[in-house]
């Protein structure tokens, strides 16, 4: 099963896509995390989506589109794989339908992650990541047990510069501008689920699960 995560930042696409390949031993791919490691190791392809991603701008499509070329090609991702955070714009979902195409595969489900700008704006201002497995908790709503660390791993949880004001609300727009229209690309191939996403994890969780039985 192939399935994609649409939605816009902060609206749980990470947390489900975490529950998912705990239940179903599906990969997720996540561009986001898979730039924030090329920074990490400070590749130059990293170096170059950096500029773009500390002001919560898109980086190119051909950058996007690369890193999930070469994913989708590995064992692991044979039975299935969830896409969280790619497509972002009309033409990588183009690209993503001739590249599984070309294997003889295709998108089954998106799932729309519906959540007001509002809500979104508390949930990523509040937003604390682990820099080394990507886990996400929330200073209100989602605490470590200790204080800043994260739970899973023991390193120092941080505050991602792009979950900062300024850049949140460059994020959004972008996400509007470009990344909502994909709902309707969905709709028309019959392949949109819309979830209201304001509910509590374990909620979307069992929606996501009921759609897929
Ligand atoms: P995310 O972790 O999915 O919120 O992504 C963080 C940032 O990485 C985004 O704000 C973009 O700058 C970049 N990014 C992640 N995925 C994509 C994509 N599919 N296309 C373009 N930019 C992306």
């Amino acid at each position: 099963m192939i399935l994609v995560l649409l939605g816009p930042p902060g609206s749980g696409k990470g947390t489900q896509a975490k529950r998912l390949v705990k239940e179903r031993n599906w990969p997720q791919l996540s561009t986001g995390d898979m730039l924030r490691n090329a920074i990490a190791e400070g590749t130059p392809l990293g170096l170059e989506a950096k500029t773009f991603m500390d002001r919560g701008a898109l980086v190119s499509d051909s950058i996007a589109i690369g890193l999930v070329d070469e994913r989708v090609s590995r064992p692991d991702c044979e039975n299935g794989f969830i896409l969280d955070g790619f497509p972002r714009t009309i033409p990588q979902a183009e690209a993503l339908d001739r590249i599984l195409l070309k294997k003889g595969r295709k998108v089954d489900w998106a799932f729309l992650f519906e959540v007001d700008d509002r809500e979104l704006v508390r949930r990523l201002s509040g937003r604390r990541t682990c820099p080394k497995c990507n886990a996400m908790f929330h200073v209100d709503t989602m605490q470590p047990k200790r204080d800043g660390i994260c739970d899973h791993c023991g390193a120092k949880l941080i505050q991602r510069p792009d979950d900062s004001a300024e850049v949140i609300s460059k994020r959004l727009s972008v996400y509007h501008d470009w990344t909502s229209p994909l709902a309707e690309y969905y709709r028309r191939q019959d392949k949109l689920i819309a979830l209201d996403a304001t509910r509590a994890a374990n909620e979307v969780n069992q929606a996501i699960s009921a759609a897929l039985a």
